[in-house]
């Protein structure tokens, strides 16, 4: 699985790349103060820190245990978007403290669980089965590996369903970074 600096980099340059885009424009065109970056800055914070929320007990079990274990806490899987829950709750904490407005908490906690979805998509990427749906489903899943099946082998209508169904999984998730980002004022917007 990748290390914890890839895992933010990736969140950062791929998932959230309209607001790097954003932000680059914004200063060679106008230029930008400190303090209209502060916002920004917070982004990054919380993105930073949820996208490596998954891996979280590595520094106990490092620390403690000495292994490098870092997908359980107990019988608890992290690699879940049930454990998301934290990287939501996270964000809105945060959010409220920095602006005492609860639509921006929340906005943030949203951008704080696309942030944490995008290390799962990672670790997947990367050969990683992850237990996305546990409790409801507790084995481990491959998104990318399910994507990469032949109408040959399961027939044309489950490699259309599959296919449709996965790639809108990781859409949502991606949609749901750019929700955020608008909210915070970000836009990239079609020009007729
Ligand atoms: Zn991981």
């Amino acid at each position: 699985m990748p290390y914890p600096i890839v895992h933010i980099l990736f969140f950062i340059f791929c998932i959230s790349a309209v607001a790097v885009y954003a932000t680059v424009r914004s200063i060679f065109r106008e230029g930008s103060s400190f303090g209209s970056l502060m916002p920004l800055m917070l982004l990054l914070f919380v993105g930073s820190l949820c996208s490596l929320f998954p891996d979280i007990t590595a520094v106990y079990n490092l620390l403690v245990n000495g292994t490098m274990g870092h997908c359980w806490i107990g019988t608890f899987p992290t690699h879940s978007l049930l454990f998301s829950f934290f990287a939501i709750l996270f964000g809105t904490l945060v959010g409220y403290i920095a602006y005492r407005e609860i639509s921006k908490a929340i906005y943030l906690g949203l951008f704080g669980e696309a942030a944490f979805f995008s290390h799962l998509l990672l670790d997947d990427a990367c050969g990683a089965s992850c237990t996305y749906f546990y409790p409801v489903y507790n084995k481990p899943i491959s998104i990318f590996s399910m994507m990469n099946i032949g109408f040959q082998e399961t027939g044309l209508l489950h490699y259309l369903i599959s296919s449709f169904v996965f790639v809108s999984f990781i859409c949502f998730f991606i949609m749901m970074t750019l929700f955020s980002l608008n909210r915070f004022g970000f836009e990239f917007k079609y020009r007729s």
